[in-house]
């Protein structure tokens, strides 16, 4: 499409003569020449310059006489208005229109946002954390000794006749029955199925025409022209076979047999105290020295293991708090009734006894 030569329009500085042709120099009002300031802008109308006078315009823009500050025709060797050379001036319009930009000033940027001060929160946090550290810190505490408690127990099993069913007959099993059992699934393929699913494609809709228009510094704009095809999704319905597939149990030989295993029977438990109770819930605590219970063992019985516990209480007289920790039997053994000791206590935990640390 051949680009168009359009006219464009000015206002005179001087008497405020408002949408002159941008072919005419000069005010027609006033006679004030183009200067320095004049800007050329597109009327409503967009008039095309007859086509004699179009084929003179769109060639270079107007140079700005440096003695009288008028515009001037790419053409013309000497300024309209002063009758300057032009190879003494060297600016034209588009660098008056930089230069016009240049001299606006940019917005001052906007003042920053006020930080919101951190450090009362972070000493709110210091302090918290401190008054947990403050809590949670372990205290010594002069205690006596008021309890010793023991206990021993022999964890005994027997060997016994089971019943059980799995897949094998383990070792020793004796086979008294087997039947077939569903043990997984399998995918199998069953049928193939259509499906239906839409595709889409871009197809050419048509072409939209777009029209900008450049200035061209000499009182004209220049008309482009050009054409972008647009496109539209045109969807249809396609079909493919799918496989559909379907549960099928795999069967297997699930066993039945006999076997003799160890099972846990029972516990012997023997509890006692080194010395007559002081706390109620203790009284009816045997007095004697540690010793294994008796296990009396059936012919298909035996002892399956062994385990024992030593328990320390002691007691705050002035504040009436009590303790107690599960401690060695060598420890347990060198404190005797009323024996004072110093604790080490994290709440109702004990830590240490006499510097002795308690895991
Ligand atoms: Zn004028
Ligand atoms: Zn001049």
């Amino acid at each position: 499409m051949a680009n168009k030569i359009i006219e464009g329009l000015w206002d005179c500085p001087y008497c405020g003569q408002k949408g002159i042709s941008g072919l005419t120099k000069s005010c027609p009002n006033c006679a004030h020449p183009q200067d320095e300031g004049t800007k050329f802008y597109l009327g409503n109308e967009k008039k095309a310059v007859d086509a004699g006078k179009a084929k003179d315009y769109g060639k270079g823009a107007d140079w700005t006489c440096a003695f009288c500050g008028s515009l001037n025709r790419y053409h013309n060797a000497n300024c309209a208005n002063c009758g300057a050379e032009r190879a003494d001036s060297s600016g034209d319009y588009f660098e008056n229109r930089k230069k016009e930009a240049a001299g606006q000033q940019p917005p001052p940027p906007p003042p920053a946002p006020k930080k919101r001060k951190l450090w009362p929160i972070l000493l709110g946090i210091v302090l918290i954390i401190a008054l947990i550290v403050l809590i949670a810190r372990p205290k010594a505490k002069d205690v006596s000794v008021s309890d010793k408690t023991w206990t021993r127990s022999i964890a005994v099993e027997e060997y016994v006749t089971l019943r059980e069913s799995d897949w094998s007959v383990p070792q020793g099993g004796r086979l008294v029955n087997s039947h077939q059992e569903i043990r997984s699934y399998e995918q199998v393929l069953d049928h193939y199925a259509t499906e239906a699913y839409e595709v889409g494609e871009e197809v050419l809709d048509g072409y939209d025409t777009y029209t900008d228009y450049e200035d061209n510094g000499d009182g004209t704009f220049t008309e482009v022209t050009w054409q972008e095809p647009r496109y539209r999704t045109e969807y249809h319905t396609e079909y493919r076979e799918v496989p559909v597939y379907r549960q099928e149990p795999v069967y297997d030989t699930m066993y039945d047999y006999e076997i003799e295993r160890w099972v846990h029977a029972r516990d012997e438990i023997a509890r006692g105290a080194a010395f007559a109770a002081s706390d109620s819930t203790l009284r009816n605590l045997e007095v004697a020295e540690p010793y294994w219970p008796e296990t009396r063992l059936g012919g298909n019985e035996r002892e399956e293991g062994r385990s024992e516990e030593y328990i320390l209480y002691f007691t705050d007289k002035k504040k009436g708090n009590t303790y107690s920790a599960r401690v060695s039997q060598a420890l347990w053994e060198q404190y005797s009734k009323g024996a004072g000791v110093e604790l080490k206590v994290q709440g109702s935990r004990v830590l240490e006894i006499d510097g002795v640390s308690i895991s």
